[in-house]
């Protein structure tokens, strides 16, 4: 089940570039970050670590489409190292925030001292790779667990288990370089902005930590659950979503087949571009197009599904130029959503307790 990049391939390089393990300095960097986060207390004005869970928004709602932005969106053409998931392995959607009966959260703390995955072995409420697998694909968008890591690091994550489902992470930190000098903190908390049809992780200053494609197939999805650079025996990217979901045409173009390879591909389609790349799209429930049909960007064309290969409602979109696969990554680029100012009390207000929590054990420990 482990994805392949998880397993311990890291080990070797981090061995070889990690200074000798010094307990003190892990003790102290955990005082640094015990400090930074009580700091953030102090200015979320907290009064204890010991507040529940809010009741989340349960309603899925679409969105407003011309409803005044809440995001603000800030283009951004950084690459990506690596999420998790193996290819059209998609987990099953979790149940809207709230909805699942679950036995309440738990809290993990590690120090990193080779592998990320084996940072999360001594975890006892989930699956360890599981958590590792999520947690990684949750801070892929900004750091590659495998290049990335430096002994000492500290991982802290809040998380559901939902029964028969992967972990469910509420709250999660990233401390780099914990107590020096280079020292940076990633956060990111679940939250569904205003006008989005699901919940999302956002750093605390507002950030979307997930990275988007410009001008993509889906407007709306849960999450990306495995990029092109995951693994080489997969060419595309995968988007969970559930069944029905639009898919909008990236680019104008004209239809090239519909439905073939279904026993693998499951309902299809292939736009070609007017650049002349071929853009597939798989695991469909619908398509509302013929072959050798125009359409425009932005025109729907289909609606996701879960057929073929697939174990989980998801779109597979993969690019190719010559009979070469492409990145939709490079091909699109990516931008980072931002939420306006003023829906950031809000989303600091609601977001206050999974900080809490996170902070709370980590003062226990
Ligand atoms: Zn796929």
């Amino acid at each position: 089940m482990l994805p392949e990049f998880l397993n311990d391939r890291s080990d070797a390089r981090s061995r070889s570039t990690a200074t000798d393990f010094k307990p003190w300095l892990v003790m102290g960097a955990v005082g640094v970050s015990l400090a930074l986060n009580l700091g953030l207390a102090v200015r979320l004005g907290l009064s204890g670590g010991s507040e529940p869970v809010p009741a989340p928004v349960v309603a899925v709602e679409p969105a407003a489409p011309e409803a005044a932005p809440a995001i603000n969106v800030i283009g951004d053409d950084t690459t990506v190292a690596n999420a998790a998931t193996p290819p059209d392995q998609v987990p099953p959607l979790p149940a809207p925030l709230g909805a699942a009966a679950t036995a309440g959260s738990h809290v993990y703390h590690g120090v990193v001292q080779s592998s990320i995955s084996a940072t999360f072995t001594g975890v006892t409420d989930t699956s360890a790779a599981a958590l590792s697998a999520v947690y990684t694909r949750l801070f892929a968008w900004d750091l590659d667990m495998r290049r990335d890591l430096h002994r000492g690091d500290l991982v802290s994550v809040l998380f559901e288990q939902p029964v028969g489902q992967e972990p469910l992470v509420l709250a999660a930190r990233f401390t780099s370089q914990a107590g020096s000098p280079s020292e940076h903190v990633y956060s990111a908390y679940r939250w569904q902005a205003p006008g989005d049809r699901f919940p999302s992780y956002w750093a605390p200053d507002g950030t979307e930590v997930p990275k988007r494609l410009v001008a993509g197939p889906l407007e709306e999805y849960e999450q990306v659950t495995s990029l092109l650079k995951d693994r080489p025996t997969h060419a595309g990217m995968d988007f969970k979503t559930p069944i029905g979901t639009p898919v909008q045409a990236p680019r104008a173009g004209v239809v090239t087949r519909i439905n073939w390879n279904q026993p693998s591909n499951g309902g299809c389609v292939e736009l070609r571009f007017q650049d002349g790349v071929l853009a597939k799209f798989l695991h469909l429930n619908e398509s509302l197009v013929k072959e050798g049909q125009s359409v425009a960007a932005g025109t729907v064309f289909a609606k996701t599904g879960n057929t073929g290969h697939s174990t989980g409602a998801h779109l597979h979109y993969q690019l190719e130029r010559a009979g070469r696969v492409v990145d939709p990554i490079e091909y699109h680029g990516t931008l980072r959503r931002q939420l306006q100012p003023d829906v950031m009390a809000r989303f600091a207000s609601e977001t206050k307790s999974l900080e809490a929590q996170l902070i709370g054990q980590v003062a226990q420990r």
